[in-house]
């Protein structure tokens, strides 16, 4: 089982009263920009930096996921092998 991790796309950002927001499609937890004015591409770079992450894998295709379940994820992988 091959599981890939790749930065978050622009596409995965929804925008909730003019401010931008990431949903993690693992444990539903919403992340939003800590400082008003940030631009949505800042934002999201910053969300990559924290660990935010694009999971593809045979059975699942996760366009935001969370830095802890990304861990949780990455984890499951290695116990896998
Ligand atoms: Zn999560």
């Amino acid at each position: 089982m091959s599981m890939t991790f790749k930065d978050v796309k622009p596409s995965a950002v929804a925008i909730e009263f003019g401010k931008p927001r990431l949903k993690c499609e693992c444990c539903k937890r919403v992340d939003r920009p800590l400082h008003i004015g940030i631009s949505q591409a800042e934002w999201l770079k910053a969300a990559n930096a924290v660990g935010w992450r694009h999971v593809t894998h045979e059975a699942f295709d996760f366009d935001s996921v969370c830095p802890s379940c990304v861990a949780e994820l990455a984890a499951d992988v290695k116990e896998a092998v």
